[in-house]
């Protein structure tokens, strides 16, 4: 009789243990498809590529250039719970950047008379990387910029171009480089040697497509003029024409810019020493085109001296050496 007692209450743990398990079963089975078939969407597991079509999505872009991309199902409201089941990270291609940029505010006020720090320019862009090059993170810029340049004993006024010309720059939505191209040691100052020397010494740093010379004291008083380069050799400062020979006699045309945009605020300076007008220049220009073959890039001559990459610019300093001296005249 206890033997039979026992027989049936040990088949009764075994059924009750036998249906335990089922439940478990069910109630997993449950979770699992009301998860993966209802909350998810199932096909988003097999097939991605028809997942973002079949979902509207919208798109946050974070300033190191990738975005975030929440999916948002069917329906325009989405709840929080969806948005964290749903949330993904995702690496989405950028968009070009417009050939007009948005964001521009046109004329601009530009004044020498504050006190500059080169803290202060720093503090104001935080976003340009060492060596003084930015890209713009919200769009991919067509040409990569290098802005040249030549220098010597310039400090001054080099803190005043940074802290007006960054803050344009990326309003322009320009991928550039800043390089200070410093001529080393007290010799005649060669503004043009020294363009032709940071042409070649930024191309060793970077890929560049586009180079734009600028002297250390110039700003441009509207943003609307872009730093950037045209099918044809640009003259940014169309007010202060004293360079756009050469490049006409290659068959290029210089573009000018508006006449109201192209206008730059110049930094009032003495004449700096050793760097007296050339006595010759009237007739070094006329032979430009005897002189150009062998002068310029092809013969060039310099020794690097130094290359230090600062937070707000690039700094090339080079020992052009010394000018062939000059015929007496008569
Ligand atoms: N420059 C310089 N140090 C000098 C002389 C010239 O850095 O001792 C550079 C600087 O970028 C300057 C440019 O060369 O803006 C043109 O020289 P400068 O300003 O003397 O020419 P100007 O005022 O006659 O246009
Ligand atoms: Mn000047």
């Amino acid at each position: 009789m206890s033997r039979l007692m026992l027989g049936k209450t040990l088949e009764r743990i075994c059924k009750a243990v036998l249906l335990l398990c089922l439940v478990h079963f069910l109630i997993m089975m449950i979770f699992y498809l009301d998860v993966y078939t209802q909350r998810f969407d199932i096909f988003s597991r097999f097939n991605t590529r028809n997942y973002s079509k079949m979902h509207q999505y919208f798109n946050i872009s974070k300033p190191n250039g990738t975005s975030l991309t929440f999916l948002g199902g069917e329906d325009h409201f989405v709840s929080s719970r969806k948005l964290e089941n749903n949330l993904t990270v995702t690496k989405k291609p950028l968009p070009m950047c417009p050939d007009v940029p948005q964001g521009l505010v046109g004329r601009l006020l530009i004044e020498f008379n504050s006190l500059m720090t080169m803290e202060k320019v720093q503090r104001e862009n935080p976003d340009v990387r060492e060596g003084g090059k930015y890209k713009p993170s919200d769009c991919i810029a067509k040409q990569r910029v290098a802005i040249i340049i030549p220098f010597r004993h310039r400090e001054h006024h080099l803190k005043f171009w940074l802290h007006y010309l960054h803050p344009i720059l990326r309003r322009q939505k320009i991928n550039y480089g800043i390089y200070i191209i410093n001529q080393h040691g007290e010799g005649m100052f060669n503004r043009a040697k020294l363009l032709n020397i940071g042409y070649m010494e930024v191309l060793k740093d970077a890929e560049y497509d586009c180079f734009v010379f600028s002297d250390v004291d110039l700003i441009p008083m509207d943003d609307r003029n872009l730093y950037h380069c045209y099918d044809q050799p640009r003259h940014f400062a169309i007010a202060m024409d004293k360079f756009g020979f050469r490049i006409t006699l290659k068959g290029m045309k210089v573009s000018r810019p508006d006449s109201k945009i192209g206008k730059y605020r110049m930094i009032k300076h003495e004449r700096d020493k050793h760097n007296e007008p050339n006595p010759q220049r009237f007739t070094k220009i006329q032979n430009t085109k005897v002189t150009m073959k062998q002068d310029g890039i092809n013969s060039l001559k310099y020794k690097l001296v130094n290359v230090a990459k600062y937070p707000m610019y690039t700094n090339i300093t080079v020992d052009i050496g010394t000018p062939p001296p000059r015929p007496s005249r008569g």
